[in-house]
């Protein structure tokens, strides 16, 4: 196909996820250089500096290196709920939409979802209301989880007066608060506060190292001894126990040193991004709705499907998934820069110009 635009196209402008982002020169240096052990039995020096300094960055007493975030969920879900117990969590939430139900698959646990308003947040209220009594029709309340950022609602940031309000009504329900925070460090860096202050109410946490952060492999939970106690043996049970990861881990390191602040240029790129997109005739978003580094848009030109924007775009080198029949989203991460961003806009304006005719019916 023909297009007026200079694309490279040896290296196409990925915003499908940040997860496909690329482990920094600093972390392949520091994988070469990492010191291992067997971390099953304890003994891996650089998982055992990682799991204290995530410990200590979420203000929690103890962390626990896990392959992925999905496997971090899981085994936080499981420790804390027993077969038939329930947990309340958002309608659009990661682990009800994209972890294949496994809570339910593996644990037996129960979901009882609750929408997601468009901020990301869940009712205080009918998060009260979803409170089991104790009543023998009914499972039993175990746990609450909330998502920040949540993904699904545009990378939306749950404040910490929410955080602890919800932390609140978990406590005097003696029910426990996960916090799936895949992308926590974006929330805190957005809201200009720690992510310890974030999850300050939670019991347990879930952090990745693999998405914004640029490290190749890796997430972790974190949460109290007797918490962390019981998710290390879950998570060699679901067979993510490993052994010389500190390769994997002093990645994860790097990605903690140097990679946390920098996501301030994530959510800038995002933003533009989001005005950039706003401006042109045909697309549809509300770019004050863009709070970190994910940008959904609605294509609104008569004819047009997302599918079809997603490939015209794939075909000069800019890559952006369809999320439902109008809609697509962009994420900005490590090492999109700005040329990247002005070249996307001007391949969308452009792709909605030049299609149109040829997909018009
Ligand atoms: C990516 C993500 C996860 C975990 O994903 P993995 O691919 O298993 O590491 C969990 N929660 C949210 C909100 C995510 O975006």
């Amino acid at each position: 196909m023909h297009s007026t635009i200079d694309l490279p196209t040896a290296f196409p402008i990925d915003l499908r996820s940040d997860t496909v982002t690329q482990p920094t020169p600093a972390m392949r240096q520091a994988m070469a250089a990492a010191l291992v052990g067997d971390d099953v039995y304890g003994e891996d020096p650089t998982i055992n500096r990682l799991e204290e300094m995530v410990a200590a960055r979420l203000g929690k007493e103890a962390a626990l290196f896990v392959p992925s975030g999905t496997m971090g969920n899981l085994i936080a879900v499981l420790s804390h709920c027993g077969r038939g117990d329930e947990m309340i969590l958002g309608d659009q939430s990661h682990i009800f939409h994209y972890e294949q139900g496994g809570a339910a698959a593996v644990g037996g646990v129960h979901p009882r979802t609750l929408p997601n308003r468009p901020d990301g947040t869940l009712d205080v209220q009918q998060i009260e209301d979803a409170i089991r009594s104790d009543n023998e029709h009914y499972p039993i309340t175990r746990l609450i989880a909330l998502e920040n950022t949540q993904n699904r609602c545009g990378g939306s940031v749950l404040t910490p007066d929410y955080m602890e309000a919800v932390g609140a009504l978990a406590q005097a329900h003696g029910l426990k608060l996960h916090v799936d925070g895949a992308r926590l460090w974006n929330a805190a860096v957005a809201l200009g506060v720690s992510p310890a202050r974030l999850v300050a109410t939670a019991d347990s946490v879930s952090v990745c190292f693999s998405k914004g952060l640029a490290a190749p492999v890796g997430s972790a939970v974190a949460g109290s001894q007797e918490f962390i106690r019981r998710a290390r043996r879950m998570r060699k049970q679901v067979g993510g126990g490993m052994r010389q990861a500190g390769v994997l881990a002093a990645a994860a390191l790097v990605a903690l040193e140097e990679m946390v602040e920098r996501l301030a240029e994530d959510h800038a790129h995002a933003r533009r991004l989001a005005h950039g997109l706003a401006a042109i005739d045909g697309i549809r978003l509300d770019p004050a709705s863009v709070q970190t580094n994910i940008v959904y848009f609605d294509v609104v030109k008569p004819g047009w499907r997302a599918a079809q924007l997603s490939t015209a775009l794939a075909a000069v080198g800019v890559l952006v998934n369809p999320t439902a029949s109008q809609r697509l989203r962009a994420v900005t991460h490590y090492p999109i820069t700005a040329v990247d961003i002005e070249r996307t806009v001007a391949a969308v304006g452009e792709a909605l110009l030049t299609e149109f005719s040829r997909s018009a019916p």
